[in-house]
């Protein structure tokens, strides 16, 4: 898979839990943040279908973050995996919408729960999104 963001460095990495910034509840951090200004191109990883954007997860993510189910071939044999976009300020796409591998798919932001502005990448494997399933999306980009 290709990166979201080329270049931009990591400043939140898979699996911390920070009860600094949950006290009520601390829970694993599910994907990796991406250091970026509000507006930065985001590229989808992969080839994929946008399956839906805004928040049916919750407000965390913000309201413009596309949810994107790419298909990756894995040694021979094709993998789905579900990624968020997540604080995204402006999205290009839409549920429905077919989308290469490197195509820009809207502008990077600050939306929903954040300290500052980011790209927030998280990953599941092989099925729908639902809260607590990610995997670490470094591992796939760097596939
Ligand atoms: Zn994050």
């Amino acid at each position: 898979m290709a990166h979201p963001i080329p270049g931009a460095a990591i400043t939140q990495a898979f699996g911390v839990i920070r009860p600094d910034l949950y006290p009520i509840a601390p829970h694993r951090h599910e994907g990796v943040d991406f250091r970026c200004a509000i507006g930065t191109p985001v590229h989808a990883c992969a080839n994929g279908l946008v399956m839906a954007i805004g928040s049916p997860w919750g407000p965390a993510f913000g309201h413009d973050s596309p949810l994107i189910r790419h298909k990756v071939i894995v040694n021979g044999q094709p993998v789905l995996y579900y990624v968020i976009y997540a604080h995204m300020s402006h999205c290009d796409v839409v549920p429905g919408q077919v989308v290469v591998k490197g195509q820009p798919i809207g502008k990077s932001g600050a939306e929903g729960h954040v300290t500052g502005p980011h790209l927030h990448l998280e990953a599941q494997l092989g099925r729908a999104w639902r809260r607590g399933g990610g995997i670490n999306p470094v591992h796939l980009l760097n596939a």
